[in-house]
Formats: C-alpha cells, structure tokens, sequence
C-alpha cells in the first residue's frame, strides 16, 4: 500500500487507508507469527474473561480477568492450536491424586484395592465427624473438607 501526504497546520503527515492502530495490531501479529487470527482473542493469545475462574469455568469472582484463550491456547491462529492447558491441568490433577493414593498404599504396605476401600471408609468417618453437633463451625468445616478431598482421592 502506497502512502500519501498531505500539507496542513502541522506540516506534512502521513495519510492511509489504514489507522496507526491498525499497522500496530497487524505488526504485533506478524510478530506473534498469526497468519489466521484466532475469533475469540482477535490473535492476541489471551482473552478477558467476564468471570475470575478464566477458562476454568465454575465460580469466580465477577471481574474481567485476562488469561489464556481458550479457543488457540495462546498462539493466537485459528490453525495453530496450542497445548489445551484445562485438559493438562486436569490429567496432572488426575495424576496427583493415584499418586496419592499409591504413596499411601506403598508407605503402608497394603494393596491398591484394600487402600482405596480405607479412603472410603476414612472419608465417611470424616464426613461423621463433621455432622458431630457440638464441634464449632471451622472444625465441622474441617472435618467435611477432608471428607471430600479423601473422596476426591478415590473417584
Ligand atoms: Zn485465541
């Protein structure tokens, strides 16, 4: 595209077709190696999410948060999609939680199968526990939390 000038009170400026927002936006994706800018974040690579919990969905504070987007994971073209971060994240929790349980079952001695069924049972004496009447509120509390998070081992 062929610039041309033009004369006013300011001397002579540069007038295009396209606006200087326009060629910083085009070199940032030239940059960024977007052929094909991604929809959702317009080749940016992160998007500004309406809730906190980003790509992660679920509940989250009602602010606009920046993050990763979650239609290019992070490489901002339509064809080049990026490592899907939320199924990463999910297999290393997965994985977090067999270790877990075969730490436990290894530091024990027992077998996989009789460990498991010990979790259960510990998450229901914990879920008891925590519907004990006389407990305060942050002990209950603490006692159902570990009820869920020993379930959360053995899904
Ligand atoms: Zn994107």
């Amino acid at each position: 595209m062929k610039d041309t000038y033009t004369y006013n009170r300011l001397g002579y400026s540069r007038l295009s077709d396209e606006s200087d927002e326009i060629r910083a936006y085009k070199r940032v994706l030239k940059r960024r190696g977007v052929d094909v800018p991604c929809e959702k974040c317009k080749g940016l690579g992160t998007f500004g999410y309406g809730s906190g919990s980003t790509y992660h969905g679920g509940m989250g504070v009602a602010s606009i948060k920046f993050d990763v987007c979650n239609q290019c994971w992070g490489t901002g073209d339509k064809n080049k999609i990026g490592t899907n971060i939320k199924e990463l994240e999910t297999a290393q929790h997965q994985w977090e939680k067999e270790e877990c349980v075969r730490y436990l079952s290894y530091s024990l001695g027992v077998t996989l199968p009789s460990m498991t069924k010990a979790i259960g049972e510990l998450a229901d004496f914990a879920e008891k526990q925590s519907r004990k009447r006389k407990l305060d509120f942050f002990k209950s509390n603490n006692w159902y939390s570990l009820s869920k998070i020993l379930r959360g081992l053995i899904e």
